[in-house]
């Protein structure tokens, strides 16, 4: 059963149903003091802040120099692998079947 309460938003101040009020298990009742709509609003504030926005250019700047794997060399590479996969386990013998519970006296 989940019981609607009312709680008031320590940001904007309003008082709301606490369907719109954020999980925080660190606190008493379980829910975030701010609500959703205020922390959306703070999280979009800072992620347009000019240093945020240059620490993401320097992250993605710095980890978008990985391998690509789909390019047609990368595609052919990955199929030979796993053919060469296939091909091992068919050859190799068959494991004999193991159940540690099934005990014969
Ligand atoms: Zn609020």
């Amino acid at each position: 059963m989940t019981l609607i309460k009312i709680k008031r938003c320590t940001e904007c101040d309003g008082t709301y149903p606490n369907v719109k009020f954020g999980v925080r298990k660190a606190s008493p009742d379980g829910l975030n003091a701010r609500c959703k709509s205020c922390i959306n609003a703070m999280h979009l504030a800072r992620s347009t802040r000019p240093e945020v926005q240059a620490a993401k250019r320097r992250y993605f700047r710095l980890h978008r120099a990985r391998p690509c794997y789909s390019t047609p060399a990368a595609i052919e590479a990955r199929r030979d692998y796993h053919r060469g996969w296939k091909r091992r386990r068919a050859t190799r013998p068959a494991r004999e079947a193991t159940n540690s519970k099934a005990v014969s006296v």
